[in-house]
């Protein structure tokens, strides 16, 4: 073919000049700051640059986009360059660059006109966790993932905010399972200059120092930031130099150590980053407390005011004028609670300098101050100290008005001042590849914010927008996608069994079941094995030949949890010595990565708390925009999201208060649903195989969840009633 018939465009492209020393300069920066700024984990043609320059990097790495620069630029720097010089590739690298440059230059925003008084004085969120990619691995589960997305949606709004954890070098630990089935956890350390994240350095150069003082002593740390979009994240560190040994490994895992080290750990996250924002000069209008944990800042938010002369009580006052809380979860184990002993010991000193006796400050954890034998409370702290509360859905609300009533006496329950904002997920930075193209195929290139607004998706009612069939086909890409990410990980996790062979892994699970996910946190209110308590009626479900069901499992339970141990056990036993050996598969190391293939790929996500403990839940609406269905106890947000239409409930909306009796009635619910809906309709098949009923389930799936349940709408909610309003 002649080269005159080419396109123009492909012409220039093939005869285009390399590109000028100066130019490969440019992009070589380019791509430095972009590796270096999280944007890049919500942006998929960032990702494919990265993973296309070392696709084994990537792969090894937790695909990570600064160790794959240092791999192809640092060792040698001439690769990266020689890389350059072909023509589509650094057209390619181009153009995300400039989509990142406009991302962060943006001047419309929403904040800039919804929230202009945030721009110089800040929202700081405190969270022990943040998750954002399994590359750095510093969240234990939804509380984390939520701080995360929380992060990148107040990005994309434009809003000031910085946020503020602790650099956990061990990390949240990583899970192998051993020969008995029983898990193990391993804690591979983090290289910060293998992530992205820098120094924060004094004028001078040297790393900023800072100290709070426990147990009467000085505890020193320093501090990395972490871009994410156009937040900052902060994360404290105390393996410095200048502290003792055991002092440094106080930030060394995710609520790691014991009671003592946990009572440090958030000594550090609350006190510690108040006064590392006051030495870098940022004075928030908010401080927001992600959970009890960080609710120590509300001591030091006092002693800034005592220290100006103002009393204890003046000072608590404009502390919690200043400060916002979130709490998470119904469950006791979630809330911390201290002796005081240890706070004596820990933050003794701090009477001094709040100028007034140790009881004040105790009493300030206590529901009735006067009771010696209350243990002291963080999330009562953090209630006592903030100018209004809130949970995280309607009845999570409920819910914890009805726990918190007798903090306030004389207040009936519904009027206890504590709110509720429902959770939400980032829906770009859960989407694969195919799944982002989609919809860019589909809304254009402004995608990703249209998929922010309701109306947008009710457009996916409608046959003439996408047809059944680019459903169907989608369902059936993401599904294979999710069986071979399976196998890949099941071989690998077989290691021990010497006599496999690849071909029989790549016989477990069959692309055209009806598969059934279930990923968490294995918390044992959770109830992972809950659907086989009918386990021969399961068995009978997943063995139709006609109708087949698999399941696939993952889930970490905390390193002190033996009874969540030994429900994976139990799962785990089933994948390989029951009659579901092939259809039941248990994943190994759920995390971010582990998770955004399971909403992708399942059909139906599956969610059976023990009610009401579920206060939102949020991997089930990770899974809308891809299609998947939710079958799930009316908990949380599904309680608010579930409309006969768009998913699958398991159960009423309400609850037995006997456990056992919750149990036996959820598994019976939960079976029913399975059998007379759930699995009718998906394999009930037009003519061409198309399950029409199950399709138009998508759709309005598609048409009422996404749009509602996204931190795009979440944070507004904070924006407007919490950050800028005292609740409500
Ligand atoms: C979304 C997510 C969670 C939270 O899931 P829930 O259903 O809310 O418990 C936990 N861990 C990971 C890795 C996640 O992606």
């Amino acid at each position: 073919m002649p080269v005159d018939s080419f396109p123009s465009c492909l012409v220039q492209n093939m005869k285009s000049e390399p590109l000028t020393q100066k130019e490969v300069k440019e992009i070589v920066a380019g791509l430095n700051k972009m590796a270096r700024n999280l944007w890049w984990t919500w942006n998929n043609e960032a990702q494919e640059i990265f993973e296309s320059l070392s696709p084994r990097t990537w792969q090894n790495q937790y695909h990570n986009a600064v160790a794959v620069l240092r791999e192809v630029s640092e060792w040698n720097a001439y690769e990266l360059r020689a890389r350059l010089q072909n023509p589509h590739f650094a057209q390619k690298v181009k153009a995300v660059l400039k989509k990142f440059d406009n991302y962060m230059t943006r001047q419309d925003t929403w904040a800039a006109a919804n929230a202009p008084q945030l721009q110089n004085n800040p929202v700081a969120y405190f969270s022990a966790e943040f998750g954002f990619h399994e590359s750095l691995p510093i969240a234990a589960g939804g509380l984390g993932m939520l701080a995360g997305d929380h992060t990148k949606s107040a990005s994309d709004l434009g809003l000031g905010f910085v946020g503020i954890t602790l650099f956990y070098r061990d990390g949240y630990f990583q899970q192998t399972i051993n020969n008995d089935n029983w898990q193990v956890e391993y804690y591979p350390q983090l290289n910060p200059r293998n992530l992205a994240m820098e120094p924060v350095l004094k004028s001078d150069g040297d790393p900023l120092l800072c100290e709070v003082d426990i147990m009467g002593q000085p505890v020193f740390f320093r501090a990395w930031k972490t871009m994410v979009g156009r937040s900052t994240l902060f994360l404290l560190d105390t393996n410095v130099d200048q502290n003792s040994g055991n002092l440094r490994e106080i930030t060394a895992r995710v609520y790691g150590g014991d009671v003592t080290t946990r009572i440090m750990q958030e000594i550090v996250l609350g006190i510690g980053g108040v006064k590392l924002l006051r030495f870098l000069g940022i004075n928030p209008s908010v401080f927001h407390m992600n959970e009890g944990h960080s609710a120590f800042l509300v001591l030091e938010l006092i002693r800034e005011q005592v220290m100006m002369g103002k009393t204890f009580e003046e000072g608590l006052k404009e502390a919690a004028n200043h400060a916002v809380f979130t709490t998470h979860t119904p469950v006791p184990a979630g809330h911390d609670r201290f002796n005081e002993g240890l706070v004596r010991y820990a933050l003794g000193s701090y009477a001094t300098k709040l100028k007034v006796p140790f009881s004040k400050i105790m009493g300030l954890g206590r529901v009735d101050p006067e009771d010696n034998d209350e243990l002291f409370c963080m999330t009562v702290l953090a209630l006592k100290g903030s100018r209004c509360a809130n949970g995280v859905s309607e009845l999570h609300g409920q819910v914890s008005r009805k726990m918190w009533k007798d903090l306030y006496p004389g207040k009936k329950e519904e009027e206890v001042p504590i709110g509720h904002i429902t959770n939400g997920v980032h829906l770009a930075g859960w989407m694969k590849g195919c799944v982002a193209k989609f919809y860019e195929d589909k809304l254009g290139a402004e995608w990703q914010e249209l998929i922010n607004d309701p109306e947008v998706w009710k457009n996916f009612l409608d046959e003439d927008f996408v047809t059944d069939e680019e459903i169907w086909a989608l369902r059936y890409q993401l599904r294979r996608e999710l069986i071979e990410f399976a196998r890949r990980r099941l071989l690998a996790q077989g290691k021990n069994m010497a006599r496999d062979s690849f071909v029989e892994f790549d016989r477990l699970l069959d692309p055209n079941a009806l598969t059934i996910g279930f990923a968490r946190r294995f918390a044992t209110y959770k109830r992972a094995v809950l659907i086989f308590e009918r386990f021969d009626e399961i068995v009978k479900l997943v063995k139709d030949p006609m109708r087949p069901v698999q399941f696939i499992f993952a889930g970490k339970a905390h390193p002190r949890d033996d009874e969540g141990k030994r429900y994976i056990q139990n799962i785990i036993h089933r994948s390989k010595y029951s009659e579901l050996n092939g259809r039941l598969v248990f994943l190994e190391n759920y995390d971010v990565h582990v998770a955004r293939q399971m909403v992708s790929g399942c059909d139906v996500w599956l969610n059976n708390p023990r009610r009401p403990l579920e206060a939102s839940g949020t991997s089930g609406q990770k899974t809308c925009t891809n299609g998947c269905l939710n079958l799930s106890i009316l908990d949380g947000w599904w309680r608010e999201g579930y409309d006969g239409t768009n998913g699958f409930a398991i159960g009423e909306d309400s609850n037995p208060d006997n456990v056992q009796e919750q149990d036996r009635i959820d598994s019976e619910n939960l079976f029913r649903t399975l059998t007379e809906q759930v699995v009718p309709e998906f394999f009930d098949r037009s003519a061409n195989g198309i399950p029409k009923l199950w399709i138009k389930r998508i759709r309005r799936s598609l048409a009422t969840l996404p749009g509602q349940f996204n931190t795009s709408r979440m944070v507004k909610e904070y924006v407007q009633k919490y950050y800028l309003n005292g609740g409500k």
